[in-house]
């Protein structure tokens, strides 16, 4: 008995067929599930230097050892590829029942490989695995490919899909399960490109059965003590994440105008109490009691009258302070719009931001961006832009391959305006008010996230967020946490008053597996998973060049920042040397065979040295 499914579901939609295999308990020891399982598996069956959107690219499916049982907030789920935006490994988590669906199926991870030869989906239900045409679904959005499927294959029917903007391989389309989205790093692109419309599972519901059923009660029960009074749950579940709007503006942390200042006038109509206010009803994934989500309709534009789960955070930022803008309606209809194409609204919203400063700067004019007028906060032209960058048509062609290749392609000074970091586009947190968090997104194996290694103390204030001395080890062990959470699946936003030791007894009383008994050893897989991204990342021919940060975050001041005013990140390179040694890495970034042994990766050593060998510089602490 264990919470794991302890089978993958391998599909080859080149030649129609689908087999079961075990996954090696070994596997689950040193990997738990979820992102770690992808990062083994990709990294074992990914050849260096594919093309992301091939037949030789695979997306892997992951729910998390936890999912689906009674602990609160683990059953979200993960889509795992190589990036058609980074050329990195990508992990992009989303909510939903899906993943769930996925554990009833009896799989812990479904690995997708080829290409169809024609538009498809897949059905899989009690029978197994069916390959069908996807004719009647090609072309609508997400909201409405479900409901088709729901009436195909019954109401219980729960699916993963793509819209217009996948289809069309927009290099940051999002792949879509009931109203959440794998937003980051184009897994829609990789699953379009393998003529893939959906993934539909209609399966009884068969709860994992823990190994110590008596203990995980109680451990479920005591969780659920603790979430009931604890305060960042209450904030969740009435305001969500739209709630840290006022604090990181005050801190100078809200990115403004691409990037240019940290902190916005008007941010009163942004703050959660007013978003809350917009609030229809409440929403969540499957088993949170925290259900942070909430359904808003849309008032104006082109979806006016329909209802989205949103915006977030994330979102707010991208189509509001980032634009310009302090206009809540318009930043929820904004949403609906990216939701309806399937793109991802951080890049979207950064993508936007880089026009419109190339505009404001000359370097591209009104008749290059198809007759549209980019100033600064001109809602018509925002719409007009995200359908362009959906539909991939005119300038939007462009700004659908994301900021880095749009400026690769101009040339010239565009570089300077393109806020990513390995082409994955930045979030909501204005690097140079946090220094911590600079150093944690640089160094990040999937570029530009916030969720690599989130350091909650510096956002709160409880460590000075402007200095840059010792942040290089902190954020070594915040990276190496967050490896662990998600690998679990336990969700930044509703494991509020969960810690590693509380963790570590729920993953012992559901698997029975002692290597999780311990907080060290759960630190020690997480420090393993982030060494084996960073080979992967590594065979593809990234080094510590790539860790690092938009030329605007290490020379320009930052401006209307409050206490982050004036403020540059200006020690990279010592941070990057703190960060290196803590992993145990070379001064290049390349993990030391030392190091690897430690992991218990050696038997990846010889596609390391071979990267190593072309590195002249390579330097080594060992
Ligand atoms: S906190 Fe929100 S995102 Fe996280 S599992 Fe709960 S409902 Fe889903």
């Amino acid at each position: 008995m264990s919470t794991y499914a302890g089978n993958l579901l391998r599909i080859d939609l080149s030649s129609k067929t689908a087999k079961v295999e075990k996954i090696p308990l070994i596997y689950c020891q040193n990997f738990i599930s979820a992102r770690g399982l992808g990062a083994r598996y990709l990294y074992d069956e990914l050849r260096a230097g594919i093309d992301p959107l091939s037949g030789e690219n695979k997306l892997l499916l992951l729910i998390g050892v936890l999912g689906g049982t009674e602990a609160q907030g683990f059953s979200k789920w993960v889509v795992m590829s190589k990036s058609p935006l980074t050329g990195t490994i990508m992990r992009s988590f989303t909510g939903g029942n899906f993943g769930v669906w996925m554990k009833f199926a009896g799989y812990d991870l479904i690995i997708i490989e080829g290409r169809a030869e024609k538009p498809s989906y897949l059905y899989i239900d009690e029978r197994g695995v069916q390959f069908l045409g996807a004719d009647e679904i090609l072309g609508l959005d997400a909201r409405n490919v479900q409901l088709e499927l729901k009436k195909k294959h019954g109401p219980k029917t729960e699916s993963a899909c793509i819209g217009l903007a996948g289809e069309k391989l927009v290099r940051y389309a999002v792949i879509t399960s009931g109203e959440r989205t794998a937003s980051r790093g184009g897994m829609g692109a990789v699953m379009g490109s393998k003529n893939l419309k959906a993934i539909a599972i209609n399966v009884p519901v068969r709860k994992p059965i823990p190994s110590d059923e008596t203990k995980f009660k109680e451990l479920v029960k005591q969780q659920i003590r603790i979430l009931k009074n604890h305060p960042r749950r209450k904030k969740m579940n009435t305001i969500g994440t739209p709630y840290i709007t006022t604090g990181l503006n005050k801190a100078g942390i809200l990115p403004v105008r691409n990037f240019r200042e940290g902190s916005i006038h008007g941010i009163e109509e942004l703050t959660g109490d007013e978003f809350y206010k917009l609030k229809i009803k409440k929403t969540g994934c499957y088993g949170c009691m925290t259900r942070c989500g909430g359904i808003r309709e849309v008032a104006t534009g082109p979806l006016r009258g329909t209802q989205i789960d949103g915006p977030e955070y994330e979102t707010i930022y991208a189509f509001g302070p980032l634009l310009g803008i302090t206009d809540r309606s318009f930043i929820i209809d904004a949403n609906a719009l990216c939701d309806y194409y399937g793109i991802d609204t951080i890049s979207a919203g950064v993508s936007i931001a880089f026009a419109c400063e190339l505009f404001e700067k000359r370097i591209i004019s009104i008749s290059e961006a198809d007759g549209l007028d980019l100033s600064w906060g001109n809602k018509e032209t925002i719409f007009s832009l995200i359908e362009k960058i959906g539909k991939r048509e005119g300038i939007g062609y462009l700004l659908g391959k994301g900021v880095k290749r749009a400026a690769e392609h101009m040339g010239g000074e565009a570089g300077s305006y393109a806020m990513h970091i390995k082409g994955l586009e930045l979030p909501g947190y204005e690097p140079r008010a946090v220094k911590g968090y600079a150093l944690s997104m640089a160094t990040s194996n999937i570029g530009g996230s916030h969720m690599y290694g989130r350091p909650r103390d510096e956002l709160i204030g409880k460590v000075d967020p402007l200095t840059e001395e010792g942040k290089g080890e902190s954020i070594a062990r915040v990276q190496k946490e967050q490896a662990v959470d998600d690998s679990v699946i336990s969700c930044t936003f509703g494991n509020s008053g969960l810690d590693m030791e509380f963790l570590s007894e729920y993953l012992l009383a559901a698997t029975g597996i002692k290597e999780f008994s311990s907080v060290a050893n759960l630190l020690e897989i997480g420090e393993r998973i982030i060494c084996l991204e960073r080979c992967f990342n590594v065979r593809e021919g990234f080094t510590r060049k790539d860790d690092t940060l938009p030329e605007r975050m290490l020379h320009e001041p930052l401006q209307n920042a409050g206490p982050a005013t004036n403020q540059v990140v200006k020690k990279l390179d010592k941070l990057l040397d703190e960060y290196y040694k803590a992993f145990g890495y070379t001064k290049e970034g390349i993990p030391t065979s030392k190091t690897l042994k430690r992991l218990g990766l050696g038997m990846f050593e010889d596609n390391i040295t071979i990267v190593k060998g072309k590195l002249a510089e390579e330097k080594s602490w060992a």
